[in-house]
């Protein structure tokens, strides 16, 4: 419990924290779209939810929006409205989910899910009933890399179009 505790703090801090800058583009978890004002978006690479992804706070650690200033908070919702309409106008899902929880990863980051009448948790939350902890690996849809490749063309276009 102690240890669990400290390595807590240390995420909160900061420390190995795998969504500061510098980040990779691209690795097991997510597939880079596109640098936006003040954040990245990710294509999330367990597709179960076509055209999933993240938005990752670029500038420094910060744990929850209540650190940002005005302008910092301002510039993110501008990025996050921004990456919704690429995605939906893309992929036209029925409805979209936004998530930011940062349980096992506290650095600002929101979780842009689009859904679909079809999909398995449809008027449900997705999260719930997925084995704790093991949600990004039960059940993971990956995707052959050139269908990855052609839903973040589809976002990257649309975001272009929409600049
Ligand atoms: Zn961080």
């Amino acid at each position: 419990m102690k240890n669990q505790q400290s390595t807590w703090d240390e995420f909160v801090q900061g420390e190995g924290c795998s969504l500061c800058q510098p980040r990779e583009q691209n690795n097991e978890y997510r597939r880079e779209i596109a640098q936006l004002a003040i954040s990245t978006l990710y294509l999330f690479a367990d597709q179960r939810f076509r055209g999933y992804c993240l938005l990752i706070f670029d500038p420094y650690h910060a744990t929850g929006i209540e650190q940002l200033t005005e302008d910092e908070y301002n510039v993110l919702m501008k990025d996050l409205r921004r990456a919704a309409q690429a995605i939906r106008f893309a992929l036209n899902p029925a409805h979209m989910n936004y998530e930011s929880l940062g349980n096992s990863s506290p650095h600002i980051h929101w979780h842009i899910i689009p859904r679909y009448k079809h999909d398995r948790r449809w008027e449900q939350p997705i999260w719930e009933g997925w084995a704790q902890r093991n949600e990004f690996v039960v059940n993971r849809l990956a995707l052959p890399e050139q269908e990855y490749q052609e839903i973040i063309d589809a976002i990257r276009f649309t975001l272009k179009e929409r600049e």
